[in-house]
């Protein structure tokens, strides 16, 4: 075996779709820098994932979830996703979770990236004068260090579940957990479950609990919008794209919140579920509203679906709030990035994953602050190219 390197010119944080995206961009520079077909040197890299396999974050989806599009609007740049071998196996037709994994499995070996686990980087650090080289150093878990040119984070937003405060959680004695911990509805058979959040996971959880738990009540801040049915995956990524490219074209927020992806379709259509007004405050059997839950955020006063809650109290025994997550980013806290006012590192304006503070360190897929879609298989691709080649001028520039 050939010891680790100790120092790359490009060091990618995260092994999931977005740093093997940048993976592929950084390879393809390396073959066209051979080819004659771009100026050298080509960039060593390698890519540090803190998991033991294959697949970031789609390993630990829940069993049922489908992709909201079909494979071949679902790949990473170079290789199409197959399409799922038995169209059977999920109702939309779509890829399930473990698709992906197996996809993002073949993509590191069929491209031979250079990816590195089990490798938790713990700090980045950088030198204390601007001119110093390498500017940056990984610590990692393990104990080891490695030097690196430039920086490209994506280590997701998995493992930074965000549960909003709510009063009274202290008092629920019952289970109360994020939809990033939810696995399959048999574990709640029979129970009175809440659950809360009116994003594409809120929907989900709740169609895929109907048929094992006693009662599902799934409560939203603002009454939720579903997109037209025909809206799908390959809607969204055309409006994104619009938005990247200065076109015209829907903006995603027209289009509602929730794509109405066929499990939900039919809990809504046929199982009756609808939204309530998100609680007012959390007891020790369950849940309360107040008389005008929901009225400051859009539900109105004579709202049925309200009314059913207003003043009411209802006993749980679990909640699942789908309230989404936030950036992972506490192995560059040394770098003491300034932040805008949506709580997120500062970003160029020319090009959204390269921070504005520390040049050479750039944030890939974390969500539309960091490149418009770049939390999606086939939005990523793009900004990973765009990250590369920015890496690549500063490399050159020496
Ligand atoms: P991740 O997949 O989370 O990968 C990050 C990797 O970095 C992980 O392997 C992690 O172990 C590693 N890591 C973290 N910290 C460190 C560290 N300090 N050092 C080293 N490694 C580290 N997108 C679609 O395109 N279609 C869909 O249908 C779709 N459905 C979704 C449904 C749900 C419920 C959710 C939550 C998301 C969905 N997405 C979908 C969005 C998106 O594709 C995923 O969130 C995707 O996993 C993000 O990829 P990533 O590479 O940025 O992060």
């Amino acid at each position: 075996t050939t010891a680790a390197p100790t120092a790359v010119d490009v060091a990618v944080i995260g092994g999931g779709q977005a740093g093997l995206a940048a993976g592929f961009h950084l390879q393809r520079l390396a073959r066209d820098v051979e080819r004659g077909r771009a100026a050298g040197p080509a960039p060593s890299f390698v890519i540090l994932d803190a998991a033991g396999e294959p697949g970031g974050a789609w390993r630990h989806f829940w069993d049922s979830l489908e992709l909201f599009s079909p494979a071949e609007h679902s790949s990473l740049p170079g290789h199409r996703m197959p399409a799922l071998p038995d169209a059977s196996a999920t109702e939309s037709g779509n890829p399930d979770a473990l698709h992906v994994v197996d996809y993002l499995a073949d993509y590191e070996q069929r491209y031979s990236l250079p990816v590195r686990r089990t490798a938790r980087v713990s700090t980045v650090t950088r030198g204390a004068s601007a001119a110093e080289e390498p500017p940056f150093t990984l610590l990692l878990e393990d104990g080891s260090r490695l030097t690196a040119g430039a920086v490209v984070s994506a280590t997701g937003t998995f493992t930074r579940p965000y549960l909003p405060a709510v009063p009274g959680a202290a008092e629920f004695a019952g289970r109360r957990l994020h939809s990033a911990a939810y696995r399959r509805p048999e574990d709640f058979t029979d129970q009175r479950v809440l659950v809360v959040g009116g994003g594409n996971s809120g929907p989900q959880v709740a169609a895929d609990l109907l048929d094992h738990a006693a009662e599902v009540t799934w409560a939203c801040r603002r009454p939720p919008r579903f997109m037209p049915d025909d809206v799908d995956g390959r809607v969204l990524f055309q409006a994104a794209s619009a938005l990247v490219l200065g076109r015209d074209g829907p903006s995603v927020g027209e289009l509602g919140d929730i794509v109405a992806v066929p499990p939900v379709r039919r809990a809504r259509d046929e199982h009756g579920l609808h939204a309530v007004p998100m609680v007012s405050r959390l007891t020790r059997r369950g849940a309360a509203w107040d008389d005008d839950a929901g009225l400051e955020h859009g539900w109105a006063a004579d709202s049925a679906a309200a009314a059913e809650v207003r003043g009411t109290d209802r006993t749980f025994d679990a909640m699942v709030w789908s309230t989404g997550f936030h950036a992972e980013l506490r192995h560059l806290r040394q770098l003491d990035l300034s932040t805008t006012g949506a709580g997120v590192p500062r970003t160029r304006s020319d090009l959204p994953t390269a921070s504005t503070d520390v040049p050479g360190l750039y944030l890939l897929g974390y969500g539309d602050w960091c490149g418009p879609a770049s939390a999606t298989l086939v939005g990523v691709g793009v900004w990973a190219r765009n990250t590369v080649e920015d890496v690549a001028a500063r490399l050159a520039e020496g």
